[in-house]
């Protein structure tokens, strides 16, 4: 890809009425704006200066800060300039216009960031966790994305792709210089070292999982008879009234989306509709889209009224449900048929006793809904990932399963590996195509 030369400008903080709006410009032998826009010529790099800006009549436009790093000492690695005037829409459109009256273009969506890619001061992984740490929903996962942009994940990759290589190294010379007695030796040691890689791109897999997980958040969807109690629950576990909750059989006509946080793991919680049979045509809509929420989520959570117990109505809406969704039944009203609140799990099924209304059991499921996605708990050292990065993972650990199955054919191991060496070369970006580069830097913010 070839690197743009244009000087860009962009307003880098969000839209809106603030103390402080940050216009940033990167590109080359920028101190010829500086001067012009602050009428400084004496700035030292990375130092705050206290400055009015001007317009092009050389009016005051607004007074602030302006932070001048040199290249390659910069975020994007070439010149950036940072001016921190006060955060007026109207006011940083006038600076901004003075940017572009001074020959700079308006930056495109992640222009920032990969310029800094392409210049070789992030890595592709990096450049996304910026992104996600922006995004980021709760404490857990900005740490996890600091963690990313901080490189521990490309660490790993890399720890991993320098293991791949000198086994890729290993089997290709054995293949240009074959000694046929020692064979077996060789073979016995290709064995070895991919089975030492399965260990290790099998440990990274389990992390980057935990990663998306913590990125993307997990679908649950709620399900149960009318009056069972799935708006209580819903309520129960978001702290807050989401829903409305009447005695009256059939009133949930929508679908109730609410935001939850359980150990840093945003669920977005699908209360339907009761799902059951009906004339009535707004209910039945209400019915449709339930069952599509069910289709699209990680988990569904069978609501059933313990103080009726599980009804032939409660088994048709079960006959709905995905036979390859997780489900986790819970039975909740304990408060009247006074059961203590436990947790029974036979055959793979989990059964789980609570009371909406009277907060008991609550904390047994939230640790159940966690691990039935499959959130390592203990696990607190979560470093951001995304979905991209673990498809490209999982298509490594096949190809190097392919190796291992196949390891007296030194042909075949090779090929697997170098498939799997570009498969985690893609994760990084070391050699990713244009195509895909547009793609990821387009869904950034414009200032980004
Ligand atoms: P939905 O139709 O499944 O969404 O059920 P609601 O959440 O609207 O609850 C129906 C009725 O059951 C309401 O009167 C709730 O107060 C009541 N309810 C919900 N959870 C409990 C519970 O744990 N114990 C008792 N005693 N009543 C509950």
């Amino acid at each position: 890809m070839t690197l743009n030369q244009d000087n860009i400008v962009a307003v880098a903080t969000a839209t809106g009425y603030a103390g402080i709006g940050v216009v940033r410009i990167s590109g080359h032998n920028l101190l010829e704006i500086v001067t012009q826009i602050s009428h400084k010529n004496n700035l030292k790099p990375r130092l705050a200066s206290y400055t009015d800006f001007y317009n092009i009549d050389n009016e005051v436009i607004d007074s602030g800060l302006i932070i001048y790093f040199s290249a390659p000492y910069s975020f994007t690695g070439e010149d950036v300039i940072e001016l921190q005037g006060h955060g007026s829409p109207i006011v940083l459109q006038m600076i901004l216009k003075r940017c572009l009256e001074l020959g700079c273009r308006i930056a495109q969506p992640g222009e920032f960031s990969r310029r800094a890619y392409l210049n070789g001061k992030i890595d592709l992984v990096q450049a996304e966790s910026i992104v996600d740490l922006i995004h980021a929903e709760s404490e857990m996962a900005a740490r996890g994305a600091l963690k990313s942009l901080k490189g521990t994940f490309s660490k790993h990759i890399d720890t991993i792709n320098q293991q791949l290589i000198n086994l890729r190294m290993f089997v290709e010379a054995t293949l240009d210089f074959p000694e046929e007695d020692i064979e077996f030796i060789v073979e016995a040691k290709i064995q070895d070292k991919l089975r030492l890689l399965q260990t290790s791109i099998g440990g990274l897999l389990a992390n980057t999982k935990q990663g998306v997980l913590l990125n993307n958040g997990a679908n649950i969807v709620i399900v149960g008879r009318p009056n069972v109690g799935k708006s209580s629950l819903l309520n129960a576990l978001a702290n807050e009234e989401v829903a409305i909750v009447t005695a009256v059989a059939g009133t949930t006509r929508d679908i109730v989306k609410e935001k939850i946080i359980i150990n840093g793991v945003v669920f977005n919680l699908i209360d339907t509709a009761g799902i059951r049979d009906t004339e009535d045509i707004v209910e039945k809509i209400g019915i449709e889209r339930a069952l599509h929420a069910v289709q699209n989520a990680e988990l569904c959570l069978v609501l059933i009224d313990d103080s009726i117990g599980i009804t032939p109505e409660d088994e048709l809406i079960l006959a709905k449900i995905p036979t390859e969704l997780p489900r986790l039944f819970v039975h909740n009203k304990i408060d009247i048929t006074n059961s203590n609140p436990r947790i029974d799990s036979n055959y793979g099924v989990s059964n789980i006793y609570i009371s909406a209304k009277q907060q008991l059991g609550l904390g047994l499921l939230r640790d159940e809904i966690l691990k039935l996605v499959g959130f390592d708990n203990s696990c607190n050292n979560v470093f951001i990932a995304r979905t991209r990065h673990l498809e490209a993972m999982k298509q490594a650990v096949s190809h190097i399963d392919n190796a291992f199955a196949n390891w007296h054919q030194l042909e075949l191991i090779a090929e697997e590996l170098r498939y799997a060496h570009n498969n985690l070369t893609d994760i990084t970006g070391e050699f990713t195509s244009d195509d895909l580069l547009g793609e990821i830097f387009s869904k950034f913010c414009i200032g980004k």
